[in-house]
């Protein structure tokens, strides 16, 4: 086992991994920038390191300081978080050459799903459903309109180096397909130095629903089940929950497997999730992520399992404590992203937190690094803490949630608590009646 874990992230999720590593009875660095030298995480930690000016480029991004943080602390593993470096492969890589040892998968693995093309050339290698469209990409307009033809519209075009959302077209009619193909690209190639894009058929009205996965390091792979985040805004999650409302026992155990065995062949190691759209009862890859989710927790609650000590196990070499048999899933759970955000225009409302009080009870976890009187930087991304409830069904959970966030209180800056207390009372929530497109139009309505 690990004697010190450096922990290369901020916000509630440095503090997650911190907890984790306390409980295994490891030592902790941290890392953070001028901007968090207040933070939660750096005071709990046993020890902490500046490694440079708010922006993170030049602090969380910053290969080389974060290395010699390692090195100047005695450090033996890394632990990304999410975002930041976690799926950074030369990250990976150098880590490695320093005989530190990166908590997540190989270098390579995380190179290939970070390719979307090559991610989905290798998900249907290993027997996973994709989404109709092309092999490979798409370069000239007579082959987009082929395959445009043959998969039926309407279709999306996407960046093989997207991310967070972002480098994709939509072409309802063939009309639009020239100028979706060129935008595409040419904003791929501005936005990730990669112009490659490729071709799929445009599913209408698809949940998004991703499968927890694990490799345990030794050729073997198991799930977790699922998660469904199809409450998004601008393609960011807003609501997570597991199981998922539209899946039968019968469906998660399927894709589930197909997932786990995939895992195994790929011989990947870690955490991982694969995400899915999923319409008419049929499921299309989309993409994996090779890291922790923000919303883990969720699958944490209806397992009762510590997603972050399984990581820490596996990447020491101890492989996982549980087989996917071991595996139960018990009740529901429900996660909402609490950000520093107007709850209507959704502007970052960066500031002092004059009063922060959380809250507790049966079934209630609060995964937050802010507190009473702490500052919240404009640097970084808004998310200030999260709500998991976790209930014998979907029933109690929903209304256990709705007690929490009635008794949240969060004072001195704007934040998404309203959104979820308008959530928690409609009737489509309350039915689990929801696709990737429901939370915009309601906002649009709301406006
Ligand atoms: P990113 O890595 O940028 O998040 P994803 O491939 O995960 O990109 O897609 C992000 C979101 O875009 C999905 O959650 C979904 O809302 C939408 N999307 C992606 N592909 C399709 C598709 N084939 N049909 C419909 N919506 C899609």
């Amino acid at each position: 086992m690990f004697q010190k874990i450096l922990i290369a992230n901020r916000g509630e999720i440095a503090l997650r991994v911190l907890r984790a590593c306390k409980e295994l009875g490891i030592q902790t660095v941290v890392v953070h920038s001028t901007a968090d030298a207040d933070a939660m995480h750096v005071r709990l930690a046993d020890e902490s390191v500046c490694i440079g000016p708010p922006p993170s480029r030049d602090s969380y991004l910053n290969i080389h300081q974060i290395v010699a943080a390692c090195e100047i602390t005695g450090a033996d593993a890394v632990h990304p978080g999410y975002g930041f470096l976690s799926e950074n492969a030369k990250f990976a890589d150098i880590l490695a050459a320093h005989n530190i040892t990166f908590i997540g998968p190989s270098g390579d693995h995380i190179r290939i799903m970070g390719d979307k093309i090559e991610a989905k050339r290798t998900a249907k290698r290993l027997g996973i459903p994709v989404v109709p469209g092309s092999d490979g990409a798409v370069t000239d307009q007579k082959e987009a309109r082929r395959i445009a033809a043959e998969i039926g519209y309407p279709v999306i075009i996407k960046a093989s180096a997207g991310g967070g959302g972002r480098g994709m077209k939509v072409a309802l009619t063939e009309a639009d397909l020239e100028i979706a193909l060129q935008t595409a690209s040419t904003e791929a190639g501005a936005a990730f130095g990669d112009d490659a894009v490729y071709i799929e058929k445009y599913l209408e009205k698809p949940r998004h629903i991703e499968v927890q996965v694990f490799g345990d390091g030794f050729g073997r792979g198991v799930h977790f089940g699922e998660r469904d985040c199809s409450l998004q805004r601008r393609h960011q999650k807003v609501w997570e929950e597991a199981p998922s409302p539209a899946l039968n026992a019968e469906e998660r155990a399927r894709i589930g497997g197909i997932c786990a065995k995939a895992i195994a062949d790929l011989g990947y190691s870690g955490a991982g999730t694969i995400e899915f759209l999923y319409e008419n009862g049929e499921f299309y890859f989309i993409e994996m992520n090779t890291r922790l989710q923000v919303e883990h927790p969720v699958t944490e609650a209806i397992t009762g399992i510590d997603l972050v000590h399984e990581q820490i196990r596996v990447a020491s070499g101890g492989g996982l404590s549980v087989k996917q048999e071991d595996i139960k899933f018990n009740g529901h759970a429900i996660e909402c992203r609490i950000n520093a955000e107007d709850p209507r225009t959704f502007t970052p409302s960066p500031g002092t937190i004059t009063h922060f009080h959380t809250p507790g009870g049966l079934g209630i976890r609060v995964d937050s690094g802010v507190y009473s009187g702490y500052k919240i930087p404009p640097y970084y991304d808004s998310l200030i803490g999260k709500l998991i409830v976790h209930g014998r069904n979907r029933v109690e959970c929903m209304m256990r949630l709705r007690r929490a966030l009635d008794e949240f209180v969060v004072d001195g800056i704007k934040t998404t608590l309203p959104l979820f207390r308008d959530l928690v009372g409609n009737a489509d929530i309350a039915n689990g009646d929801y696709d990737i497109h429901w939370l915009e139009k309601y906002l649009a309505k709301e406006e």
